[in-house]
């Protein structure tokens, strides 16, 4: 009657969403103050003013016009601005037709992948990893292959990467900076990786297509992110505005495939055919004028950096063993028991919302977003203290 496949998906439970769904519970029960939920990637800096000024102007158009339906792979005006920002940042000359703007980096990589995967096909991902890729994968027919990073600096593990390659082999997924655990990988890692790759490309005689997940690329804490159409030719760009500008409910980034890969403009063809498949009509038109005015626009960077530092400074004097978080807003802490689930919900019994590693295909360490307000960082500690003790 149904398909069982998707039945289970939508049975599924998603922990984040389920803690995230519990909070508010508690918050509602409790009050908001005496909730600790640092379950969900939700930025707590505002959208900048750029982005309400564009939907200011935005609104002085003709409505009949603005609210039209694109072109599937976007506004061409907007792809163009898209195209000259890359270009003018990164270097490497983009075109308006090497850009496919998307309902944010989730749509971007599945279409991505339907697009270049074949069903039967496999997906490497580094553990730990976004949960979602998963579910993209496993609709675009193919399996996925997991390859968990080196500990304790969570780097790609270039060996068991090359390891894992087989014949099946057609996209890596490469997260950077990292979402859960924080890291951002360096030159010498991603050279290593994807001169392996060009290797391994020409040994089997088959593409291994790089998918660059990229929402986090601007958040970062000093450390350098590699542009990896540089690095390596069979780079797919999936990026999202939802964290550099604040927008994670309005739904828009792209997909940037490079001129200079073998194919290119076939490649483009199937990324359109698998949005359309998808059912995806044309990404939603006042965000895509909108961030095209707002392309380069700083994040507000600063706000997260003293989270981070608030965060780390008071985990640090309780005794929690963390790795020190380069980038994105993300902080991966051992679990004070083997069983992460365990301890997750532990920690609920202090108000403390923390996801657990299982949901990102690793055991014994928890999440935390730390894109909330100061404050309850702050507030958080004794919580964090009593926790502790509680194991003692
Ligand atoms: N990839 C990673 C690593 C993420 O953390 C997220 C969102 O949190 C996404 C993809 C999806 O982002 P979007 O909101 O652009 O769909």
């Amino acid at each position: 009657m149904i398909n069982q496949e998707m039945f289970d998906l939508g049975a599924e439970p998603n922990k984040i969403r389920e803690l995230f769904a519990f909070g508010l519970e508690r918050k509602a029960a409790i009050g908001a103050e005496n909730v600790f939920d640092y379950s969900i990637g939700n930025p707590s800096v505002p959208a900048p003013d750029c982005v309400t000024q564009a939907f200011r102007d935005l609104l002085q158009m003709d409505p009949v016009v603005l609210h039209e339906y694109t072109p599937s792979p976007g506004d061409p005006q907007v792809r163009a601005a898209i195209a000259d920002y890359l270009t003018r940042t990164f270097g490497l000359a983009a075109t308006p037709g090497n850009v496919y703007v998307t309902s944010g980096a989730s749509s971007a990589i599945a279409i991505t992948l339907s697009a270049v995967c074949e069903p039967g096909d496999e997906v490497i991902v580094i553990s730990p990893y976004f949960p979602e890729y998963r579910t993209w994968t496993h609709t675009a027919g193919c399996t996925l292959v997991e390859v968990p990073a080196q500990v304790p600096n969570f780097q790609p593990d270039v060996a068991a990467i090359e390891a894992a390659i087989t014949e099946r082999t057609s996209a890596i997924i490469v997260n950077s900076p990292n979402n859960p655990v924080g890291a951002v990988y360096s030159r010498e890692s991603l050279t290593a990786l994807c001169d392996m790759l060009a290797r391994k490309e020409a040994e089997l005689g088959r593409r291994i297509f790089l998918v660059a997940d990229e929402p986090y690329r601007e958040i970062t804490y000093g450390a350098e992110v590699p542009y990896l159409p540089s690095l390596y030719v069979d780079t797919i760009v999936c990026y999202s505005f939802s964290k550099s500008l604040s927008l994670p409910g309005e739904r828009i980034g792209y997909i940037y495939v490079s001129d200079r890969m073998l194919d290119a403009g076939a490649i483009f063809t199937a990324v359109c055919g698998a949005g359309r498949a998808l059912g995806y009509i044309c990404a939603p038109v006042m965000l895509q004028r909108a961030v095209a005015k707002c392309l380069g626009t700083p994040s507000d960077v600063e706000a997260y950096a003293a989270n981070r530092e608030i965060l780390t400074r008071g985990l640090t004097e309780l005794g929690y063993e963390f790795v020190e978080p380069e980038g994105a807003f993300y902080l991966w802490v051992r679990a004070l028991e083997s069983d992460a689930v365990a301890f997750s919900e532990r920690a609920k019994d202090f108000e403390l919302l923390l996801v657990p590693s299982d949901s990102f295909g690793a055991t014994g360490w928890v999440r935390l977003s730390y894109c909330i307000a100061r404050d309850t960082i702050e507030r958080s500690m004794p919580a964090f203290k009593a926790l502790k003790e509680s194991y003692r």
